[in-house]
């Protein structure tokens, strides 16, 4: 009897895995672009000479080092924003300015009010489910006399999500209005403890709910040591610990359009370096918001006053922009809500 029972238990485990395997299976096949050529399409108007410009000009010494509260990065929030402006690219409703007002009274003591830019496209068909490209857009200001320009942290961030918002408007004025409402967020204070991302979740604009997946990009214009030898790569973290399909969905983005080799060595649960916990999509990840946190790894400049613009790799930046910017559009244009579920 105790052996039958035994091997009873066998079958119905490997049963039971099958069926998983099957379902991830499913899962995996059901991610397909249908539209591949329109999304190139858009995907080409990503460019380097483009990236670049944001990216010398937000890292500029004019901006002292973009700390929160001062006023080299208000003026960085306000070229932001006028990015948007000049693109047609809408405030939202409740936040006509593109600011969302961060007090000082929930930052670290002796920092002054600050901002969160925000900017979106209105969805086609589900203009109430809300797709978040997110990058903070202030640095460590000047210390020592000298200033910390963040060309990589978190220029290249801020560079990406003003391109990818210049090209998901280019497709809405070509009547590929995404079907989701995408929305660009710059967070402020997240060097100095991820405030501007927990204000924004804790006070969101759009209904938390309704946060179908937050893109989070922070750093991803370098090469790490590890990767000196082969820079076609890219960091994705958490990209599997709320939602499976959201896994994939990077994978077949990545399959179809890039062909990054995909680094999950710290997505790792116990990876020693916990960055999981330490950028802005952490935020929404404990609001159960599905989420990705793009990022190439430290390198020998990463929070130094020589992380500069003439450091950047541009065609590199370029394909790790492109490969969040399919993903995006996936998001924002599948039949079927993403899932926040892990199979
Ligand atoms: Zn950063």
């Amino acid at each position: 009897m105790k052996l039958l029972f035994a091997s009873t238990l066998i079958l119905v485990g490997s049963c039971a895995s099958l069926r998983h395997s099957e379902k991830i299976d499913n899962l995996r096949n059901s991610i397909t672009y249908d539209d591949k050529k329109v999304v190139e399409k858009y995907l080409n108007t990503i460019k380097p000479e483009e990236l670049k410009t944001h990216v010398v000009e937000v890292s500029s010494d004019k901006y002292n080092g973009r700390m929160t509260g001062e006023e080299g990065h208000d003026d960085v929030c306000d070229y932001i924003r006028s990015y948007y402006k000049s693109k047609e690219i809408k405030a939202p409703k409740s936040n006509k300015d593109y600011y969302q007002k961060v007090p000082k009274s929930v930052l670290p003591d002796n920092l002054n009010d600050s901002q969160n830019v925000i900017a979106y496209i209105k969805g086609s068909e589900f203009p109430d489910e809300y797709v978040f490209i997110t990058a903070h857009s202030d640095h460590e200001g000047i210390k020592d006399g000298e200033i910390y320009n963040g060309a990589d942290d978190n220029g290249s961030g801020t560079a990406a999500v003003l391109e990818m918002a210049e090209a998901f408007k280019k497709a809405t004025n070509d009547g590929y209005r995404p079907k989701r409402s995408v929305v660009f967020l710059h967070v402020t204070g997240e060097e100095v403890g991820l405030h501007g991302s927990r204000y924004y979740t804790e006070n969101p604009v759009f209904p938390i709910e309704e946060t179908v997946a937050t893109l989070n990009i922070d750093m991803i214009g370098r090469v790490d040591d590890r990767h000196i030898d082969d820079e076609n790569y890219i960091y994705l973290i958490g990209s599997d610990k709320i939602s499976t399909e959201l896994h994939f969905i990077a994978q077949k983005a990545n399959k179809e359009f890039t062909n990054l080799s995909l680094d999950y060595k710290y997505n790792e649960d116990n990876d020693p370096n916990r960055y999981y916990y330490r950028s802005d999509h952490y935020n929404f990840a404990l609001q159960n918001v599905p989420v990705i946190f793009f990022f190439n790894g430290e390198h020998e400049d990463y929070t130094k006053p020589t992380d500069t613009a003439d450091k950047i790799n541009y065609r590199l930046l370029t394909k790790r922009t492109k490969l969040i910017f399919a993903t995006a559009w996936y998001i924002a244009n599948s039949d079927e809500r993403l899932k926040p579920e892990i199979i």
